[in-house]
């Protein structure tokens, strides 16, 4: 079984399944290139059905995953990058080509949204997950079973303490960290071999300055649109709405509370209306493109590499600002089409190259692992992430050779980095990667 599929069984069995929402996905685009892209993503997902494939498919199937990773003919051939077969049941993909199939999915959407030639396909099998109330419902069981948790100064990591007392030394063995508000955490004795596990996304290369070789935080913009409740229930059942040229929406969720002390996230119901004043009913859009990267010196720890902020940005570029109009304008109804935007964020991932995951031991320091590098695409994967470093940790090295660390950084992961590092160009994101120094946004204090 793939991956993927075994993550979409994980998501929609008894534990996960109140935070899983099987609503589809649809992937639109106008341009000739990325019509093409999406052409050839649906050959190769609709055929894998498993089945002995004619050699014309095999032939395709190539082609596209070394369009999608930006292999070598060789890369390929051997196998070695190559995903795993996305297998997904029968019949779940249908092409949409016209404005009339697109309507036929989700009747509500606004007639002038779709004048314009979108074209794609809806995938069945697919939806969204509801992140935050799945990460409180597992934080809860991990407390439940024993596990100990320490947040804010406490839970801030700024340094692996070793036992050569050399934070740069080579004959590294991280045996204790040490936490913002000065407190140290030893590995309990009583424990056995200590292991250090960083699951730090885009934060990563800040305490472990060698991993800025594997990975590269960059952001995308993320925004949201207040709606009334008779708004919010014409789009509860929206299929998650992805405009190749420009960014993607999915169906608006009631929330309560407040975004820095918690909140609570559910579907929109049949029954909600603007009497109850406990929470709002919210849009989320994201804006497409190459990413934002944050390149930032550091002394202490030593260090050159794109990360994120120190302090969370809430505002977004006027280009992406620009683009997630035009999507608002493009594929929401009218009464929406000049609404503020809200809840303004930028959004970090750490990405690879050829977007696979790093999940292996750091080579330079003993008894640490990295488990990240998400490349913008493991939140789909939580319910079943914990599994694969369990192997790790159990085999006690990484069988898989696309989720090792990369020997010789960018260059192993499969060619496809520009000139300026790991992560700078990867293949499916269209758009240009740029810096965040150029955004004409205000970062606050220190970067
Ligand atoms: C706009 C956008 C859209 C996305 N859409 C999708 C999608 O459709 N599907 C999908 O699967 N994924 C999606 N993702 C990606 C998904 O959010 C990430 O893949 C996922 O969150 C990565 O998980 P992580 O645990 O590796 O890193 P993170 O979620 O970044 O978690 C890292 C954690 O480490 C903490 N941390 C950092 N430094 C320290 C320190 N020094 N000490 C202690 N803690 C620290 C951070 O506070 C954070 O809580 C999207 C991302 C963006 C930006």
């Amino acid at each position: 079984m793939s991956r993927y599929q075994h993550a979409i069984d994980a998501w929609q069995s008894t534990e996960w399944s109140p935070y899983f929402h099987k609503v589809g996905y649809v992937r639109l685009a106008q341009g000739k290139e990325r019509l093409e892209a999406i052409d050839q993503d649906f050959e190769y997902f609709s055929n894998d059905s498993g089945q002995k494939r004619g050699p014309m498919v095999e032939s395709n199937l190539k082609k596209s995953d070394r369009a999608l990773h930006r292999m070598t003919k060789d890369q390929v051939d051997k196998g070695d990058f190559r995903t795993e077969g996305l297998r997904f049941p029968p019949g779940c993909f249908r092409r949409l080509k016209s404005r009339a199939d697109i309507k036929d999915i989700l009747p509500s959407l606004p007639d002038e949204g779709f004048q314009e030639n979108w074209q794609g396909y809806l995938n069945t099998h697919a939806g969204y997950a509801l992140a935050s109330e799945s990460i409180k419902a597992t934080h809860q069981k991990c407390v439940e079973l024993g596990v100990k948790f320490e947040l804010g100064e406490r839970g801030h990591i700024v340094e692996l303490i070793n036992s050569t007392g050399d934070p740069h030394g080579d004959d590294r063995d991280v045996v204790a960290i040490k936490a913002a508000d000065g407190t140290v955490h030893q590995h309990p004795p009583e424990m056995g071999q200590h292991l250090t596990i960083l699951s730090l996304g885009a934060h990563l290369p800040r305490l472990l300055p060698v991993a800025s070789s594997q990975v590269m935080a960059k952001a995308w913009s993320v925004a949201h649109l207040e709606l009334s409740a008779a708004e919010a229930r014409v789009l509860k059942d929206a299929p998650v709405m992805n405009f190749s040229e420009l960014g993607f929406w999915m169906a608006p969720l009631w929330v309560s509370g407040d975004e820095l002390r918690g909140e609570d996230a559910r579907v929109v119901r049949d029954n909600d209306n603007d009497e109850d004043q406990n929470g709002r009913y919210l849009l989320k859009l994201a804006a497409h493109g190459g990413g934002w990267t944050n390149f930032t010196e550091s002394s202490s720890p030593p260090f050159s590499a794109s990360v994120p902020p120190r302090h969370p940005i809430s505002t977004i570029p006027a280009s992406d600002e620009a683009l997630l109009r035009h999507l608002v304008r493009t594929s929401l109804p009218k009464p929406l089409h000049d609404r503020p935007f809200i809840r303004t964020s930028i959004c970090w991932c750490a990405d690879t190259p050829d977007s696979e995951y790093i999940i292996d031991f750091v080579p330079s320091v003993r008894n640490v692992v990295l488990a990240g590098a998400d490349s913008g695409h493991a939140f789909k994967m939580f319910p079943i992430a914990g599994g694969w470093l369990k192997q790790l940790v159990e085999a006690g090295m990484q069988q898989k050779k696309r989720w090792r660390w990369k020997a010789n950084g960018a260059s192993d992961h499969g060619g496809a980095v520009g000139s300026d590092g790991p992560g700078q160009s990867v293949a499916w994101r269209a758009g240009w990667v740029r810096d965040l120094k150029d955004s004409g946004l205000k970062r606050e204090g220190d970067n």
